[in-house]
């Protein structure tokens, strides 16, 4: 069986893609049949990134098996415009909320990153480029300077109120409804990067003493290389993502 469909990737889901296929509708080889969610994946985009999925003009599930000829449209999940009618893919829309921080949040930028939230922060950002980059990024400017966010062209933003770095995460994870959102410990609490499992042998010369001799599972940040594994700073984290999430 030879069978090609046509499909296209809209907005972020285009991440996913390799350059060539971005943003236009390619050909793909259907050697089997299959759901649609099966073809996605094996394109390269997960499943919990998408909302919708249009074939032949009409919105269709996961289950969706796919058809020679089809003609296939992918959309992430959808801000603004009003889709209910159409059939979801996702019960709860998982858009990534992304935010950027002023010089006076560090300890709550690491533990935004702990729990997978795209967060910029440095402690040399001035007003201004934290203003540019919440309106050129789209990203929520979390601030305890109400001036900064008295700014005209800052559209989303939030003034923390707690001192306690804690009690701030509490509350922008309750400002913003993002407990189903959390995906902890896939980034780099210095850096902000992804974070990926890595075989022990490739990384044991970095490795100190005891966590070469106790562990055998690590992960390593993409962009600043950091290592990490599940020793006891992990599994304080653990405890305190727990008492986060139980209030
Ligand atoms: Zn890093």
């Amino acid at each position: 069986m030879s069978e090609q469909i046509n499909i296209r990737f809209y907005e972020e889901l285009n991440d996913f893609l390799p350059q060539e296929q971005r943003k236009t509708d390619f050909r793909h080889e259907l050697k089997q049949s299959r759901s649609i969610k099966d073809l996605i994946e094996s394109i390269g985009v997960p499943h919990t990134e998408i909302d919708l999925i249009i074939v032949n003009g009409e919105s269709v599930d996961f289950n969706y098996l796919v058809h020679d000829s089809d003609h296939i449209s992918v959309y992430p999940v959808f801000e603004s415009l009003d889709i209910s009618p159409l059939n979801h893919c996702q019960s709860k829309p998982l858009r990534n909320t992304c935010f950027v921080l002023d010089t006076h949040l560090g300890r709550l930028a690491a533990y935004l990153r702990m729990l997978g939230f795209d967060t910029l922060y440095r402690n040399d950002y001035d007003d201004p480029e934290l203003a540019r980059i919440s309106v050129d990024e789209h990203r929520i400017l979390l601030t305890c300077d109400r001036q900064l966010l008295m700014r005209k062209q800052i559209t989303h933003g939030y003034f923390v109120r707690s001192r306690q770095p804690q009690q701030q995460l509490l509350e922008v994870l309750l400002r913003f409804d993002l407990f189903n959102n959390q995906r902890p410990f896939t980034r780099c609490m210095d850096c902000n990067g992804k974070i990926r499992a890595v075989d022990k042998q490739s990384i044991e010369n970095l490795l100190p003493p005891d966590a070469k001799k106790y562990y055998n599972e690590f992960f390593q940040c993409e962009m600043c290389n950091k290592i990490y594994w599940k020793g006891s700073h992990y599994q304080k984290m653990k405890k305190m993502i727990e008492r986060v999430n139980e209030c």
